[in-house]
């Protein structure tokens, strides 16, 4: 426990906004009304949102995940996790006759629609992200001809195009703005004529978590980040708080992960989640540091956040039906 008598200086700094975005909601209610009105099993392509803690709780309820719809038994249910899906995966589960519901987040499906856009008008499309992650192999196969993916500031050198004067970039929704952004940078001292997306495709979560992570960085020797590995929006927050002077920062999925040595001549300790976890997790880290006498809180607000979704389509129309016909009876 340490040094007892250091306790009055031991502060611990909270993120507002954290945790939980509009569409990382919108999909875990969706894959639970699903269970509740179809019955389990519900069949859910990809992790609905990356998260270990809410993909096991989601087990436990009913929900199979799986990475392929060839995994679903025909004449199944199959839910599309909030990362999204290339036309490809609708046409499959289509033809195995699985009943689909898309839980796609409405703020991927905007980029989605820009690439089709750029696409029919013949641009070069280059498209920053995380090569591998989901959503870049969804927003890749919308227009897999025209899509070039950019890995970061580093992989600028070996972009190759048709046309300097028709190419547009566009992005993953959960990269780091400042990175992006030198990414961008060094794009269009290659590419001159380079347009910019219609309006930003990194998402408002995004960019509220990385706003208030960076606040709370400077003054802080330690930032704990909660969120899983696989999560890009988590792990972001933990290069952007180092980036913002944080001495130390770190990615757990849960309290018990914390190493009490980090906590070694640590006095203020900044606390915030990534857009896919549940706030009870942080409420355990929490917990965990005072225990440590870490008990003084303040938060560190950097945006308001008042948006929401409404469940995908399917299945308010499968809720709606059933409201009504309990209205009949
Ligand atoms: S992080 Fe952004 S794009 Fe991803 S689900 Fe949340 S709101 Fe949508």
């Amino acid at each position: 426990m340490g040094d007892m008598t250091a306790t009055n200086a031991r502060r611990v700094l909270l993120a507002a906004p954290r945790g939980y975005c509009a569409g990382v909601d919108r999909a875990v209610i969706a894959v639970e009304k699903a269970l509740e009105q179809y019955g389990a099993p519900i069949y859910v392509r990809h992790e609905i949102v990356h998260n270990k803690y809410v993909v096991q709780t989601l087990e436990k309820k009913g929900a199979i995940f799986v990475e392929t719809t060839d995994e679903v038994p025909e004449g199944s249910i199959v839910m599309f996790s909030a990362h999204g899906v290339a036309p490809v995966v609708h046409e499959e589960a289509a033809e195995r006759k699985l009943a689909t519901i898309d839980a796609t987040c409405p703020l991927v499906t905007k980029v989605h629609k820009e690439a089709v856009r750029y696409a029919k008008d013949d641009f070069d499309i280059l498209l920053i992200g995380h090569e591998g992650h989901e959503e870049v192999i969804g927003t890749t196969g919308e227009a897999p001809e025209h899509i070039t993916l950019v890995d970061g500031p580093q992989d600028v050198d070996k972009v190759e195009v048709r046309d300097p004067s028709r190419v547009v970039w566009l992005s993953q929704t959960t990269l780091s703005v400042d990175e992006t952004m030198e990414t961008v940078d060094r794009l269009k001292t290659k590419f001159p004529l380079l347009v910019s997306p219609p309006s930003d495709d990194i998402c408002y979560a995004t960019q509220n978590r990385q706003i208030a992570v960076k606040q709370m960085g400077a003054e802080a020797d330690l930032v704990i980040v909660v969120g899983s590995q696989n999560s890009s929006n988590s792990k972001r927050l933990v290069e952007v708080a180092l980036g913002a002077g944080a001495r130390d920062a770190h990615l757990v999925d849960y309290a018990k992960e914390i190493d009490e040595a980090w906590l070694e001549g640590v006095s203020t300790v900044g606390v915030t989640s990534g857009a896919s976890v549940p706030e009870v997790l942080v409420e355990e880290v929490l917990e965990w540091l005072s225990q440590r006498g870490f008990e003084d809180v303040e938060i560190v607000k950097a945006a308001e956040e008042s948006i929401t979704f409404s469940l995908p389509k399917e299945l308010r129309r499968d809720l709606r039906a059933e409201a009504s016909s309990l209205v009949e009876d």
